[in-house]
């Protein structure tokens, strides 16, 4: 067994909560409460939540994993992964919100930039003073970022970016992003970019499928101005940047799909107590049960891979942290690819991968199932478990689209010559 693959301390895993990530997690599900009527009413409506960020705001949620000393509330993954699964329940379009703006937005800055970028951007990020976003896929780099067309070049103290982004989360409001651009050497290196910059453009896109109230934008950087100083991490280093953002990505989709399922569980409960069809309860008939065996099954199942996969990321994040303040050449020694290092972050990228696949998959097949139960009362989108269904279709394309995030868990496993992507 590969050693990023032990298990030896499984007994030292906590999943237990302190009362104080009681009481923070018990402020989550009033907010969650206290916007659950207003979150439907602009899905169908198709429009921006925007009791989000006063809502969130007031308890901290907005800068949830980040530390205290930019403003955040400083509680580790696992906290935060149940934070996300409660958000969950009300809809993978509320947890998108987060997932862009925190998970893919504020951890990339905590993790890679250094000093003086942390404290000019993270602190208005986490006051909700200003959003974040992730810009990596552009139409002709999707599960191939490794290809993507995006230049920069240099001129003077500014980098100038050309080139084209889309699907961006949060893209329409962030007032932050990070984006991935090609040099002239043809390595990729990671930026931060204040959107108010000259030559940035984004527009909304529409006629989504699905997650209604999170807005998503195509981005154009014509000739975009970014200030030598917002090189985000070592330069030629923008991929491994943009793959470990990938890793708390796909975590917080996970964790959020718990959420969805749970909602989906609750609500074919009630409503199979409560309709009668051929003189019996719908909760009494033998396939309704199975049902809801299969829902039960995939929410245990992915919960725990959860779990263990933020635990993973914690032991990256402790490590890296440390290495920060012991070293302040630290970027320059991860990317010697430093060994204990690449253990770590194999062992979450493989667990965060998995936990992924597993739970979008089965969010969507939950939200199926929840929606046979309901018949003709799901197929309006004023039914929760019909938006759970149309939601839910997104989370298996992206944070890695399925398929890929499969040769990927296989080639972990078979070596790098191995990997069919
Ligand atoms: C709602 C939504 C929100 C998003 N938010 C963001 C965001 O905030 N920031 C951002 O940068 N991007 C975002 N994306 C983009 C997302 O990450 C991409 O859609 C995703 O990576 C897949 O890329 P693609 O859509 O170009 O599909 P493609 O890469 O064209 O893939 C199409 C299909 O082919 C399969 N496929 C691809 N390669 C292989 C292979 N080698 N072997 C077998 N099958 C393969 C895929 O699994 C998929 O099923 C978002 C997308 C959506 C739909």
């Amino acid at each position: 067994m590969s050693n990023y693959m032990s298990y030896s301390n499984l007994s030292k895993m906590n999943f237990e909560v302190s009362e104080e990530q009681k009481n923070f997690l018990e402020q989550v599900d009033s907010a969650c409460t206290s916007i659950r009527d207003h979150e439907s009413k602009c899905y169908l409506e198709e429009r921006a939540n925007d009791r989000i960020v006063p809502e969130f705001g007031k308890i901290g949620m907005l800068g949830c994993p980040i530390s205290k000393k930019y403003g955040g509330l400083g509680y580790d993954v696992l906290t935060y992964m149940l934070a996300l699964e409660r958000i969950g329940k009300e809809g993978n379009s509320l947890r998108t919100f987060f997932s862009a703006h925190i998970s893919i937005g504020q951890m990339v800055l905590q993790n890679w930039a250094d000093e003086d970028q942390k404290r000019k951007y993270l602190p208005n990020t986490t006051s909700g003073k200003s959003m974040m976003a992730f810009a990596l896929t552009e139409p002709t780099a999707g599960s191939d970022p490794a290809s993507m067309t995006t230049k920069f070049e240099e001129n003077g103290d500014n980098f100038i970016l050309n080139g084209k982004k889309h699907w961006v989360g949060n893209g329409t409001i962030a007032k932050v992003i990070t984006t991935y651009a090609r040099g002239p050497d043809r390595r990729i290196s990671a930026f931060i970019i204040d959107t108010d910059s000259k030559g940035f453009h984004a527009e909304e896109m529409k006629d989504k499928v699905g997650l209604l109230t999170v807005k998503n934008a195509e981005i154009n950087f014509e000739n975009c101005v970014v200030p030598k100083k917002n090189l985000l991490g070592t330069k030629g280093k923008g991929l491994s940047i943009a793959y470990s953002a990938l890793i708390d990505g796909r975590l917080s989709v996970a964790a959020g799909a718990v959420g969805v399922m749970n909602d989906c569980l609750e609500e074919s409960i009630k409503h199979s107590q409560k309709r009668e069809q051929h003189g019996a309860l719908l909760a009494k008939k033998q396939l309704i049960q199975e049902h809801l065996t299969s829902i039960i099954l995939n929410i245990e199942s992915s919960r725990w891979l959860v779990y263990c996969a933020a635990a993973a990321r914690q032991k990256l994040h402790d490590y890296i942290e440390n290495l920060k303040e012991k070293d302040e050449n630290w970027q320059s020694k991860l990317n010697r690819e430093e060994q204990e290092y690449s253990l770590l972050r194999k062992r979450a990228d493989r667990l965060a991968a998995i936990a992924k696949l597993h739970a979008s998959n089965a969010a969507f097949d939950c939200s199926n199932r929840a929606v046979q139960i309901f018949g003709s009362f799901a197929y309006q989108k004023t039914n929760r478990v019909a938006r759970h269904f149309l939601d839910s279709r997104a989370i298996t394309i992206y944070e890695g689209a399925n398929e890929v995030l499969k040769l990927k868990i296989a080639s972990l496993e078979l070596g790098e010559k191995y990997q069919a992507y």
